[in-house]
């Protein structure tokens, strides 16, 4: 019997060019992208087979897992991480609350280790159960593109399986690089760093991303010492400089050592740990080398090149709009399309797939407003346009509001840690650009705000918004003062 599927709005069918394939869909990468893409389209009536890698805590280009990056070895690991490091200062803060801790105080890196362990087992149980539960076929394996309709898998055991598929989406995400310096070998990537058997008592961290301030965080938290190497004058590059500024003022404030404007040169294994050279000179001991230094797609192993799937210098999958290749049968979403490199948008992307090639809407996934966080200690969350951003694409003129100051918490346990929010606003349409928080709870915070700046929000709405109190978020809805206008007449508006 031939399935009716709506293709960019125009009713086709697996049986329309007079062949029978396999399959409707074929998904390569059972990561966020890959597994959300299968279930939806699944949904949508399309008859479907996915392929994954074995499962890994430690991926390779032959180990991986169901439920992919996030679940197995990124936001999921790293936030259990996270948690546990935030006990550390809460501990702390909690003296001047009247907690007599009198007993020392041990951190057992191997449980908590163990229990992320177990997390992330149960997890990729339930992703592989999803599938199931929803009708798609699953395939232990590597996927490989051999044309424009066939997918071939090898096994575990080295077996090879062929299938033709009316369409094929390539999910297979991305992975850590290493820097090209002697004795790389010696350092690990985040992979490894959330499964370590042993807890860094000496961390030396190269990169100046999310990832990096996140591990510094997590491990200084635990009561590691923590030195920070990244290039630029303060880490998160992209993110608002006055943002990126308070988080290296938090970071240091935390314990962690920072070296702005420093690469690694050398590391060299000896009976005392690794030895770290800088490129200014210095030397330091370590534990643990962690490289922070950026990801790769994972397009290498996928043929694309013979089936002449276009890919960009980084190597990222090439897509239009709608998350199609330049083969129209052939589709990408997630990491290895490298647009935004965020779960919830390779979620969204896989979602607009599957209504725009099974669901009968066409449908391009919205970059507009992504909201993110930096699960630093204390964290930072953003949505929107930086305060550089929106004056880079100002035509008019640009209001800054800020606020900046002690969270009522850190009045009671002396703990010495700004908050700071600040809002971006176009100052003749009174519309919200933009708007970041730097202090706890930020993520949580910020993904309301993101709501309101979805629907196209006003300052005027904001500040007619009644706060909660005593709260620190009611600090967006009561910033009643510009704290500087950026003139959009003095930006040139021609080129003479
Ligand atoms: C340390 C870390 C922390 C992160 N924290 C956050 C966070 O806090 N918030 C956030 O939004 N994002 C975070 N991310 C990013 C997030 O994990 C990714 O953006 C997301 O997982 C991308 O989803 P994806 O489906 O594109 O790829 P993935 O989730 O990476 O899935 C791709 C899958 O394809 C498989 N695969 C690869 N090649 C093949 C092949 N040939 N055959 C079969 N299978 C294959 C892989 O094994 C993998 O399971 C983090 C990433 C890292 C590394």
């Amino acid at each position: 019997m031939s399935r009716k599927m709506l293709i960019d709005g125009e009713l086709s069918s697996s049986t329309d060019d007079g062949v029978q394939y396999d399959f409707d869909l074929f998904v390569i990468g059972g990561g966020s992208g890959g597994v959300r893409a299968a279930r939806f389209s699944a949904g949508f009536g399309a008859k479907v087979a996915i392929c994954e890698l074995p499962f890994h805590p430690i991926s390779s280009e032959l180990l991986g897992g169901f439920g992919g990056t996030c679940v197995i070895r990124g936001c999921v690991p790293k936030k259990i991480l996270v948690y546990g490091a935030s006990f550390g200062g809460e501990l702390e803060d909690a003296r001047n609350y009247g907690w007599e801790l009198n007993q020392k105080i041990d951190f057992n890196w191997k449980k908590l280790l163990q229990k992320k362990t177990q997390e992330i087992v149960r997890l990729n149980e339930i992703y592989k159960r999803m599938l199931t539960n929803a009708g798609v076929k699953s395939f232990e394996g590597e996927g490989r593109i051999s044309g424009p309709h066939e997918v071939e898998v090898t096994q575990i055991d080295d077996t090879k399986l062929s299938f033709s598929a009316k369409h094929i989406l390539i999910a297979t995400g991305s992975r850590a690089q290493r820097p090209h310096i002697p004795g790389q070998e010696l350092g690990i990537t985040s992979d490894e760093a959330l499964s370590l058997d042993e807890f860094p008592k000496r961390a030396v961290i190269l990169g100046g991303g999310y990832i990096a301030v996140e591990f510094a965080s997590i491990w200084r938290g635990m009561g590691g010492t923590v030195d920070l190497f990244f290039r630029k004058e303060l880490p998160l590059r992209g993110f608002d400089d006055e943002m990126r500024a308070l988080v290296a003022k938090n970071l240091e404030g935390r314990g962690i050592n920072l070296h702005p404007g420093t690469n690694l040169k050398e590391l060299i294994k000896t009976d005392n740990g690794i030895k770290v050279l800088t490129d200014h000179g210095e030397e330091l001991m370590a534990d643990v080398v962690l490289f922070a230094t950026g990801r790769i797609p994972n397009s290498k192993r996928l043929n694309l090149g013979a089936v002449g799937v276009q890919l960009d210098a980084a190597g990222a999958v090439k897509v239009d709009e709608y998350s199609r290749t330049n083969i129209p049968s052939i589709w990408a979403i997630g990491d290895v399309t490298n647009r935004i490199n965020l779960t919830p948008v390779a979620l969204m992307e896989g979602t607009c797939f599957s209504k725009t090639v099974f669901g009968g809407q066409p449908s391009k996934p919205d970059y507009n407003d992504v909201p993110c966080a930096v699960f630093c200690i204390p964290p930072l969350s953003v949505v929107g346009l930086s305060e550089q951003q929106a004056v880079e694409q100002a035509k008019g003129d640009i209001l800054v509001f800020t606020s900046t100051f002690n969270p009522m918490k850190n009045t009671i346990s002396g703990r010495q840690e700004k908050s700071m929010m600040k809002l971006i606003v176009d100052a003749e349409t009174d519309k919200v650009l933009g708007a970041a928080m730097c202090g706890p709870d930020a993520p949580e915070i910020t993904q309301g705000i993101a709501i309101a700046l979805k629907c196209g929000a006003t300052k005027a709405q904001f500040d007619s918004t009644v706060g909660i109190h005593p709260s620190a978020a009611e600090e967006f809805v009561t910033m009643r003062s510009v704290t500087r206008t950026v003139a959009g007449a003095l930006k040139p508006k021609t080129n003479l």
